[in-house]
């Protein structure tokens, strides 16, 4: 595996399709990102490649452009019921994220592009991928449905992308992720982007990828610069007035508020919309109309506050959040890492602020250890709490299972289960 540098500084140095530049100054992209100049040019000879990067750094772009780029230059219809490229993604808001991001990228290549996802009817799916598609974006386990059914056949798809790999195995699909690519050719070109790099991704990385370039860009544990992070130590009963008084503040214009369940989800965006504020809830028990409805409404600016879980929240595409709020700690390192990710997008400042009560006050001993860094203290609101500050409980044994099926939603149970040292075990990098 090999360490890159960046190489091109426009978008035209890559030597992309003529088309791919028109669809970019489109898009108003005037120059790659980092990531997009280290990954492009090794992507268009055929490697494989390990990402290290989190949405926000333009991964989806330093994947697509490649691909569409070789794509367009050795075209082969797929034969019916085959796709040519298949990207996996843990969530569909992610996966229909990349769909239309074909669509932008391609739209002068006229390459065809279906996605499926579960939670909803297969009909159309089934109809799209009856012709054949050059791209097939997929969430793993309606992917292996379809596959079973015989509606998909993955014979003749050269270019596999894992996207988000690290939070698909945190759902449970690193079976049915295995089972799609033993029915992959052994010749093609696989790529694995991953927001963290625990052993289990290493070791899914080494038995899917062949010699691949290594490309990192932000690493996770060091969070991004431009994110003024802070938590406020708070008695759990106090925890709801506390956050309807910090986002009645004319600083906090756009939010995403994260909680550890769908039931705290639900009762946070009630509460703060009866305080005015125009919540909506997005998790794994919202219909899909109800969840791209909410998303739509917090894009358009009509939802002030965004309330997700954290796998609810994955994928979320939208600049400018001005607070991400922790109403509930996240019992995982990474997930701080992603969830203040969501803000402090595209170059803009933002800030995560995280209400901290006193049984979940080792949780932030544990974000603090992965992060290198401790979180600065507020102290400037009315609901202070100088025993969760030095509280030393013992965070509560979450319930759930970690599968892929209904306890998506569920907080992952990692700290108590599978890997139970993982808060103190792992070091600042
Ligand atoms: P991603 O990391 O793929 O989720 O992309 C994050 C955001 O950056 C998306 O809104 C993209 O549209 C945007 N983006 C991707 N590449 C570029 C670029 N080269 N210049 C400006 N914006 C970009």
């Amino acid at each position: 595996m090999s360490h890159i540098t960046p190489t091109a500084a426009t978008f035209t140095e890559l030597a992309l399709h003529p088309k791919l530049l028109e669809a970019l100054s489109g898009q108003g992209y005037t120059a790659p990102t980092p990531i997009q100049a280290q990954a492009i040019p090794l992507l268009l000879t055929g490697r494989d490649l390990l990402g290290l990067a989190q949405t926000g750094t333009g991964k989806t772009a330093a994947f697509l452009l490649p691909i569409l780029h070789r794509l367009a230059a050795h075209r082969k219809p797929a034969p019916p019921r085959c796709a040519n490229v298949l990207i996996l993604a843990p969530t569909r808001e992610l996966a229909s994220q990349i769909d239309q991001s074909i669509a932008a990228y391609g739209q002068g290549l006229g390459m065809s592009h279906t996605v499926v996802f579960g939670g909803v009817s297969q009909m159309h799916q089934v109809k799209a991928m009856a012709r054949g598609v050059d791209f097939l974006v997929a969430t793993p386990g309606r992917l292996l449905d379809l596959i079973s059914q015989h509606h998909i056949d993955l014979g003749n798809t050269h270019v596999l992308v894992l996207d988000e790999a690290d939070q698909m195995l945190d759902m449970g699909f690193v079976k049915p992720i295995r089972q799609a690519v033993a029915m992959m050719p052994v010749e093609r070109q696989t790529l694995l982007f991953s927001a963290t790099m625990p052993p289990a991704i290493a070791s899914l990385a080494a038995s899917l990828l062949r010699n691949p370039v290594r490309v990192e860009v932000t690493p996770p544990a060091t969070t991004v610069d431009r994110i003024g992070q802070s938590v406020m130590f708070v008695d759990s009963g106090n925890k709801l007035t506390l956050l309807k008084h910090l986002v009645k503040s004319d600083k906090v214009s756009r939010a995403i508020v994260f909680t550890l369940t769908k039931s705290t989800a639900n009762k946070v965006a009630e509460a703060l919309t009866d305080a005015g504020a125009n919540a909506e809830a997005i998790h794994g028990n919202k219909s899909q109309g109800q969840r791209e409805r909410a998303l739509a409404g917090f894009k358009a600016g009509h939802v002030r506050v965004l309330v997700a879980t954290d796998l609810a929240s994955r994928g979320i595409d939208v600049d400018d959040v001005s607070h991400v709020f922790n109403y509930d700690m996240p019992n995982l390192p990474e997930s701080y890492v992603h969830r203040i990710g969501r803000t402090a997008r595209a170059g803009r400042d933002g800030l995560a602020v995280s209400l901290c009560e006193p049984e979940h006050r080792a949780w932030l001993a544990g974000i603090e250890r992965v992060i290198g860094q401790a979180v600065p203290v507020s102290t400037d609101h009315p609901y202070h709490s100088e025993a969760a500050r030095l509280s030393t409980m013992r965070p509560p044994v979450m319930g759930g299972q970690r599968n892929g099926g209904g306890g998506r939603n569920q907080p992952p149970a990692r700290p108590q289960q599978g890997r139970p040292q993982q808060h103190q075990q792992r070091r600042p990098r």
